[in-house]
């Protein structure tokens, strides 16, 4: 016989942004009663989550910070014509230790090893027959499926946690690595120094294709550490992804009256041109959490007004994501990132975090683009995108 439990708040699904969401909203509310159902035994997958300092608020970094695996003062990208360090703080949460803190933060408000199987705007059931009933649902389990809405490119990359037998003398990230052959789209590799021996080895592909294939790209990066001057030790982990980069429309999935409000991925929250849904997912856990009041109906008004400056960056970022996959060669795709990491530490952070201003736009698409700005505003405009592409595809 399962449990029946009546609270103010259910949220389902203990990834990035249920686990967030519940987190922020438990420090911002301790009367509130709360549960996190999650299907697995452990928070958050397999993941290592970045983010640059200035992707959140000071008062979310501050909440953050016992997640926080590694942290760094600046990063830096190579390109075979650009190689420059980008100042500002950079974070990144590794799933073990976003769950060992919030197993700690919330206690027997998580309850593990629960597979929803029908989630409505007041009530979850299980597989193993309990139920919760709440005054507020967030629906957070994850991507429902790739592709998204209208048409896209993907990021897909496979990464290794390694130990190297002698210190590989980094200091900081190198986000992109751009100087190796390119293969596949936009290929690059990706290093996070944890210490002085080991590091995340990750190689990234901007690519037409969702698929990864897994032996290559397991030499490959042997081979890169091996081009390094690094003598590989172990190999410690692994993680994957494959994430959807939308050309022609954004991924945002709405809930209607008599279903959950949707959080994450699943309701298409992730930044257009990098994937990624970090900085998205602390704004709108930090917003939610200073609602004064909770309930389903509120919280999708609440999401709703979130939304609407999110959708006019997400149209130029897709614009962007069209002169990447359209506008070249696939392997020349590289010089459309060359090109933008040309542009001041600040415009690049705001790019990151989803807060690119009126004027970055009118930066990152002046001067010498790869391809003139007239033919993409006119080429690469969504409706002729999709009748170019939708015809080929
Ligand atoms: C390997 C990897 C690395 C990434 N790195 C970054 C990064 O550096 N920065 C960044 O911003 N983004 C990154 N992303 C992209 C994105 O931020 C992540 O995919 C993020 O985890 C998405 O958060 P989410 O909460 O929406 O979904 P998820 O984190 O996938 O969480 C969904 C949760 O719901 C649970 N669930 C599913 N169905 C049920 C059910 N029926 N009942 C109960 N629970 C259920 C799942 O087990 C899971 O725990 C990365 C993605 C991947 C795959």
């Amino acid at each position: 016989m399962g449990k029946n439990e009546k609270v103010d708040l259910a949220i389902i699904g203990g990834g990035l942004a249920g686990g967030l969401t519940a987190y922020f909203m438990a420090q911002a509310h301790p009367g509130r009663s709360i549960i996190l159902a999650e299907q697995n035994d452990e928070l958050g997958g397999n993941h290592t989550w970045s983010f640059f300092g200035a992707d959140v608020s000071p008062a979310a970094l501050e909440l953050l910070k016992p997640l926080i695996s590694r942290s760094w003062a600046a990063t830096s990208v190579e390109f075979p014509r650009v190689k420059r360090t980008i100042d500002g703080e950079y974070h990144s949460i590794r799933s073990e230790d976003f769950n060992r803190v919030l197993k700690e933060k919330l206690g027997d408000k998580i309850w593990f090893s629960m597979t929803a199987t029908k989630v409505t705007d007041t009530t979850v059931l299980f597989e193993d027959g309990s139920s919760i009933d709440a005054a507020a649902v967030f629906d957070a389990r994850g991507l429902q499926q790739i592709p998204v809405n209208g048409l896209n490119g993907y990021q897909k990359f496979i990464g290794y946690d390694v130990t190297l037998q002698e210190p590989h003398g980094l200091t900081a990230p190198i986000i992109m690595d751009a100087t190796c052959p390119q293969l596949d789209g936009y290929r690059f590799f990706y290093l996070l120094p944890w210490d002085q021996t080991r590091l995340l080895v990750e190689e990234t592909f901007y690519s037409d294709t969702a698929d990864l294939n897994e032996e290559r790209i397991s030499r490959s990066i042997k081979s890169y550490i091996e081009r390094r001057g690094w003598k590989l030790k172990s190999i410690d982990r692994e993680e994957r992804g494959v994430l959807p980069i939308p050309l022609t429309s954004d991924a945002i999935v709405t809930s209607n009256a008599g279903e959950p409000v949707l959080l994450g991925m699943r309701a298409g929250f992730f930044h257009a041109t990098t994937g990624f849904s970090l900085p998205d997912a602390v704004r709108f856990a930090e917003f939610l959490a200073k609602a004064p009041e909770l309930t389903t109906p509120t919280a999708r008004e609440s999401l709703a007004k979130f939304r609407r400056p999110w959708l006019s960056r997400q149209r130029f970022y897709r614009l962007l994501n069209r002169l990447l996959f359209q506008a070249s060669e696939p392997s020349l795709r590289y010089i459309v990132f060359q090109k933008f990491y040309e542009h001041t530490d600040d415009v690049i952070q705001r790019f990151y975090g989803g807060r690119t201003s009126w004027t970055d736009r009118v930066r990152i698409l002046s001067g010498k683009p790869p391809v003139p700005v007239s033919l993409a505003i006119k080429n690469f405009s969504e409706r002729s995108a999709i009748e170019r592409i939708g015809s080929t595809r």
